[in-house]
Order: structure tokens, then sequence, then C-alpha cells
């Protein structure tokens, strides 16, 4: 997926700033961050979203979900924050290479709809 850019960022051709990475994940600060922390975790491995994700992505879903509480807390998130994985068009997906988003530092509304990454 040469045209892909969180496969470019994982890749190290397109800089980020980077807060994790090992062989199979990177995680980096979004360019548009919609609270004060505002995480995009990303496997290194293109897959176009969610709905694209299969059995063999079991494993690399699970660790996405096991990470997020370790770089919250890293972030200093002991309050907690929100996790985000856009799917499709509809889901408001706008890059096609799954990730998800971790967000916090600010109260977030209980209301999931109230905070948007557009
Ligand atoms: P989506 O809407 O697909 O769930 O989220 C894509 C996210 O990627 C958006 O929150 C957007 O701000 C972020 N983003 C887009 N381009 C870049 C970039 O070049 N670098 C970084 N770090 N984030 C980006
Ligand atoms: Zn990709």
């Amino acid at each position: 997926m040469s045209d892909c850019l969180f496969c470019k960022i994982a890749a190290g051709e397109i800089p980020a700033k980077k807060v994790f990475e090992d062989d199979d994940v990177i995680a980096f600060h979004d360019i548009h961050p919609v609270a004060p922390v505002h995480l995009l975790l990303v496997p290194k491995i293109h897959i176009d979203s969610l709905a694209h994700a299969t059995a063999e992505h079991q494993a690399l879903l699970g660790k996405m979900l096991l990470l997020t509480s370790k770089l919250a807390a890293e972030q200093g998130l002991s309050d907690g924050y929100r996790t985000i994985i856009n799917t499709g068009h509809g889901g408001g997906q706008t890059f096609f290479h799954l990730h998800m988003h971790i967000i916090g530092g600010t109260p977030l509304s209980t209301h999931v709809s109230e905070i948007s990454t557009q």
C-alpha cells in the first residue's frame, strides 16, 4: 500500500510524534488533536478497516486494546480515556488503514457522538 499515510508513518517515511513502537504497532500523536491527548495506535500491517480484519488479526487486535491502558497512563490519563475506531465512510473513517484513537485529558461527554475527529 505505497499510497497509504499510516503505512508510510509506520515505515518511517513520513515523520510523526511517536510515543511507542514495536514490531507490530506504532502509536503517535494525531496531527489535529481534539483533546489535550489524542493518540493514534496503528498496526504496522495494512488492514483497510476494522471491517476488513479477520481471525488472523485476533491477537493483534487484542494487543492493541491492551496497549491502550499503558499508553494512556504514560500520557497521564489517570482518570480515564476514550478509544474510538471509525470504520468505513459511514463510521467517519477518513484514512483507510485501521487505527484506534486514544483521547483524553479533558472531561469527555458520556455521549460518544459529542467528540469527533473531524
Ligand atoms: P479517521 O477519521 O480516519 O478515524 O482518523 C484519521 C486521523 O488521522 C484524523 O484524526 C487526522 O487528524 C489524523 N491525521 C491525518 N493526517 C495525519 C498526519 O499526517 N499525521 C498524523 N499524525 N495524523 C494525521
Ligand atoms: Zn496502510
